[in-house]
């Protein structure tokens, strides 16, 4: 029984999962960061950080090195595997504690409404925000998190989850 389940998890990730994934990740990002901008520059340095802090802390030390689609087949859905490689610290295999639960979850809360605010000035960037937000994480919650095999990943929603 338990063998004939696992099949549903994604193995690698094909060019057009990888294009909705990145692309609508990186928009939202990007579209974030403009709308704090041409407000107020000081504030999209803030942003900037909670940016950078996905692959500096996320990628570097929470859900990446544990990830059996790196590390097992060798593919990555957010980069090329070779980049994602480069910037893990190094592989790990205990699942992720409270703290870093708490500072996964702080980040991906961050992200999508760190930047409301500035952009609520801004109709039409506000809406192309959040269309590319939407895209992003409901793509994470309805499809992908449902296929993945990081099992302590926080928004990890198979049997699996640790
Ligand atoms: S958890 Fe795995 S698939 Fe997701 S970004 Fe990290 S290495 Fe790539």
């Amino acid at each position: 029984m338990m063998d004939q389940k696992k099949c549903t998890l994604a193995k690698g990730f094909s060019i057009y999962e990888k294009l909705y994934a990145q692309v609508s990740f990186f928009a939202f990002s990007i579209i974030g960061f403009y709308g704090i901008y041409i407000e107020d520059w000081r504030w999209s340095l803030g942003y900037l950080i909670i940016f950078t802090s996905v692959p500096l802390i996320v990628q570097r030390h929470l859900v990446c090195p544990r990830c059996p689609h790196l590390y097992e087949y060798g593919d990555c859905l957010q980069l090329h595997p070779g980049l994602t490689r480069l910037l893990i610290k190094k592989q790990k295999t205990s699942p992720l504690n409270r703290i870093e639960k708490s500072v996964w979850l702080l980040i991906f809360i961050l992200l999508p409404f760190f930047p409301i605010y500035w952009l609520s000035s801004h109709k039409e960037l506000l809406i192309a925000f959040l269309l590319a937000c939407g895209i992003w994480y409901g793509g994470q919650f309805f499809y992908f998190c449902r296929r993945c095999r990081v099992s302590s990943c926080p928004m990890n929603l198979t049997p699996y989850r640790r």
